[in-house]
């Protein structure tokens, strides 16, 4: 127990929350929450404690859209374009397992699971051709990679209502969750494993002694024999880490909307705009590649341009001639890198970043925070 300055903490407090911890971890989204769980798992007696800086967990895991989803075939042929092939492939089979992870782990009717499909439209004629020309070869591919048959098919025929769309691919393997859900009963399930979860707390620098670790904030010092930094787009402003950046998203969704038919999770113009449907209404979200600049930001905030932009695209190709209000707008902040794969590797001898998720945290990271355990316990 150590003496804290300018913070008059009772005998009681400093002895649940400033004694030396096994493993503190940075960071309460999926990849913090899951990492704090899966220790558990294999260490019953540890001493775990989770920080976080938000009241609520402030990054991207409860602001996201809740795809449930691996790849659809204008990321998969950019990224054979530019990365390496195994990579591209070993990071599908992450998210694939990751899902399988969380839906074991939480549970379908708890997540809201519903295997409705993954569509990805397209806008231009040629680009959906040269889809269509690598459908066989993908199915080929995602068939030796994670076992599944027929993955993707040519949807054109049975999609009619969007305008302006040239082509549909559907993904039948994908789905959709209840992001909300999913990270209340995360939160839920550590704190039944007796992990400590403290919100309010920002970690301002992080001192690997080699002993243990000791984690300076605005609250006092926090100790821990081990520390996973969990906090994907603000890694930076903790860790000397290289090829990962922040990524501002902009989120909106309507009113409940009478006999919306609309079913399934949807992406366009390469995955840069995506919507679903969700309690009758539309969750939209996208245009990023507008702004780049803009929204390679930390901060949370609504960009104008790209919201006015996301109206656009519903009034008049999302949802053209239907009666519908737009409720509520947000915006989440991911960790993107040249480099799709995460970044789960000891930056000092007692600390690891777990961070770069991309923009599919939700499917992979349930088995980032599974591999940084396991990393952290055989260290
Ligand atoms: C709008 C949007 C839509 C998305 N849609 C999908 C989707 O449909 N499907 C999908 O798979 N993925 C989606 N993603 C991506 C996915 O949400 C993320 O990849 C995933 O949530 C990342 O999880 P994480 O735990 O690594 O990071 P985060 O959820 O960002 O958690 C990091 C946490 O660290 C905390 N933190 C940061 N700095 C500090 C500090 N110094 N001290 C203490 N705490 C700190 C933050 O407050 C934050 O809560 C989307 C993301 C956004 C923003």
């Amino acid at each position: 127990m150590q003496k804290m300055q300018n913070v008059n903490y009772s005998y009681w407090e400093l002895d649940q929350y400033f004694k030396s911890f096994d493993l503190i971890v940075i960071g309460s989204g999926i990849v913090g929450l899951s990492t704090a769980i899966s220790f558990r798992e294999k260490n019953k007696k540890a001493q775990i404690l989770v920080l976080e800086k938000g009241v609520l967990p402030s990054g991207a895991s409860t602001k996201n859209a809740g795809f449930a989803c691996f790849g659809s075939p204008t990321e998969l042929l950019d990224d054979l374009k530019n990365m390496n092939e195994k990579n591209v492939w070993e990071t599908v089979l992450m998210r694939w397992k990751g899902l399988e992870i969380l839906r074991k782990r939480l549970g379908d009717k708890n997540l809201d699971f519903k295997p409705w499909g993954g569509y990805e439209l397209f806008d231009s004629e040629r680009e959906y051709e040269f889809c269509l020309e690598n459908l066989d070869m993908l199915n080929r591919k995602i068939s030796a990679t994670l076992h599944l048959k027929n993955t993707y098919s040519d949807f054109k025929k049975n999609i009619t209502q969007f305008k302006g769309i040239k082509g549909v691919i559907l993904n039948r393997h994908e789905g959709q969750i209840n992001t909300g859900n999913m990270m209340q009963n995360l939160i839920s399930l550590a704190q039944e494993k007796h992990i400590r979860i403290l919100n309010g707390i920002s970690i301002s620098a992080i001192h690997d002694e080699s002993k243990q670790v000791k984690l300076q904030s605005d609250a006092g010092t926090f100790t821990a024999k081990k520390v996973v930094v969990a906090t994907n787009g603000f890694a930076k402003q903790l860790l000397d880490v290289k090829d990962v950046k922040p990524a501002r998203a902009q989120v909106l969704i309507t009113k409940p909307i009478k006999n919306l038919k609309l079913k399934g999770t949807f992406h366009y113009h390469k995955g840069y705009y995506y919507f679903r449907n969700i309690n009758d209404r539309i969750l939209f979200g996208g245009g990023r590649n507008l702004e780049p600049e803009t929204e390679t930001t930390t901060e949370i905030a609504l960009n104008e341009n790209i919201q006015k932009n996301l109206d656009i695209l519903l009034k008049e190709m999302i949802l053209p001639g239907v009666k519908y209000e737009v409720e509520h707008r947000w915006s989440g902040i991911m960790g993107v890198g040249n480099e799709k794969k995460p970044i789960i590797e000891f930056v000092s001898k007692n600390v690891l970043a777990a961070v770069r998720m991309g923009g599919m945290g939700v499917a992979i990271g349930s088995l980032v925070g599974e591999i940084a355990a396991k990393k952290i316990k055989q260290s």
